[in-house]
């Protein structure tokens, strides 16, 4: 996470976090008021993006062209967007909603990607017009795109999506290289590959190759694997070809995060080298690349900080009742032993607390008896008015509301951590008001329900 720093050699280590912390708090982002916010690194943010650039340059052989299209569904909010695309990004979209924001942030239609699986005839329609790169997922709807594509000329770059079937990872839910996983066309299926390649032979449009084999819990040299199945198909395709019909690889993204200490690990720059042994034709400059990342590009550049509003306990344990459960942590709260996240305690003014440790449960604010983000964690002791820092949250999480107990969505921020610890934030996301929620929970339709007899 954040780089700098300082302290002196008696005291704590002041990271950029803590200072953000502790301005969010002393300028009410937190506070009574709003007790839950999320805060973004933009410095951070900045480097990862930037460390995602060098590692594939490095390998790459100069010319080839590399497209890095962020995952929006781990960071849909479109000021993140805009600062990615300022770093040489683009996006990858997997719903007409993600699409908007990549367009309302001014994502080129060159640097878009679209993804979603379940596309409906308009969203394939818009996203021909627009000229924006898509990965068909299956047969039937390559079909669509046949139709498509007969009767509207278009330059938007097409693909198909297929499964290596290489296996999962150690999270079910995130693993889509299984053999039942219900993306892209399974390539070791009875007859798929055949079929797969006769696609490619019958359509010279169709130019492009994608696989995402992630994400959170895969070995990377599985996913290595997952890269050599689809270069190898690449191969074969051109071959039976006899021209480069498929100029540019969709390697997808699916880095895992390290969400047990401050260290960004795997590195973009461990996972390119690992790529340029395991698959070193991907960087002879035969293919133009694009990769699509999410959580190891943001992570680690979130904190939610939340207020602590009780202190109890219960059977002898001690419990912080907090502003931040399920509604912004909703996989942790659900799946805690696949999602664990780091909890941080600090005091009424945001400055680290640093209290003998006692085991306790971080509690969030909606009514159902799982709503904790941490069980049973060693922490300094957690008191009313105190505030508890979710780390690591900043894919996935802060920009992932869950409206459960029609909690509001809380305001985000970004930061730039400021030496004398007035940090500067700009606004993301404002939080969401009641009015809002009202309005969204159909309070203009108040007697629509009475007044059918
Ligand atoms: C979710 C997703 C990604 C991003 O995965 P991360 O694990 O966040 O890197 C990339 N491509 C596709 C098609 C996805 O569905």
């Amino acid at each position: 996470m954040s780089g700098t720093q300082t302290g002196f050699m008696t005291g704590p280590v002041v990271t950029d976090r803590d200072r953000a912390v502790q301005a969010a708090v002393a300028q009410g982002l937190v506070g009574p008021a709003e007790p839950v916010a999320g805060l973004l690194d933009v410095a951070g943010i900045r480097r990862s993006a930037a460390e995602l650039r060098s590692a594939f340059a490095e390998f790459t052989t100069p010319g080839t062209p590399v497209l890095h299209a962020f995952a929006v569904k781990a960071a849909s909010l479109v000021p993140v967007l805009r600062l990615l695309v300022d770093e040489g990004l683009g996006c990858e979209v997997a719903s007409p909603g993600e699409l908007a924001l990549a367009r309302a942030a001014g994502v080129p239609a060159a640097r878009t990607v679209l993804d979603s699986p379940a596309k409906t005839p308009a969203e394939l329609r818009e996203a021909l017009a627009l000229g924006i790169a898509v990965n068909a997922d299956n047969p039937e709807e390559l079909a669509r795109i046949d139709g498509l594509v007969a009767s509207a000329p278009t330059g938007a770059p097409l693909g198909l999506r297929v499964n290596p079937q290489i296996g999962g990872g150690s999270i079910g839910a995130m693993s889509t290289a299984t053999e039942t996983s219900k993306f892209g066309v399974g390539l070791r299926d009875a007859g798929a590959r055949d079929w797969v390649v006769r696609a490619y032979l019958d359509r010279p449009w169709l130019t492009r190759l994608h696989a995402h084999v992630g994400s959170q819990g895969m070995p990377l040299p599985l996913m290595a694997e997952g890269v050599r199945a689809l270069f190898d198909l690449a191969e074969e395709i051109n071959a039976k070809a006899a021209r480069p019909q498929i100029d540019t690889l969709d390697i997808g993204g699916g880095l895992p995060v390290n969400f047990a200490s401050d260290v960004a690990a795997p590195t973009y720059r461990e996972y390119a080298e690992l790529l340029s042994t395991a698959v070193p034709g991907l960087f002879s400059g035969r293919y133009g690349l694009v990769t699509e990342f999410g959580r190891s590009l943001l992570a680690k550049h979130g904190t939610i900080v939340a207020r602590v509003e009780y202190a109890k306990s219960a059977g002898g344990r001690p419990i912080a009742v907090t502003h931040a459960g399920a509604q912004v942590a909703t996989r942790t709260v659900f799946a805690p032993d696949a999602w664990p996240i780091r909890v941080a305690a600090y005091d009424a003014q945001g400055l680290p607390k640093t209290g003998e440790p006692v085991a306790q449960d971080v509690a969030g604010p909606c009514c159902f008896a799982g709503d904790l983000v941490a069980e049973n964690r060693a922490l300094p002791p957690l008191e009313s008015g105190d505030h508890a820092a979710l780390l690591d949250t900043g894919a996935y999480y802060l920009s992932t509301h869950f409206a459960y107990n029609s909690l509001p969505r809380p305001g985000v921020y970004g930061y730039v951590a400021d030496p004398s610890g007035a940090g500067r934030f700009a606004t993301v996301r404002t939080p969401q008001t009641l009015q809002e929620l009202a309005a969204e929970s159909g309070a203009a339709h108040a007697d629509g329900m009475r007044a059918l007899k």
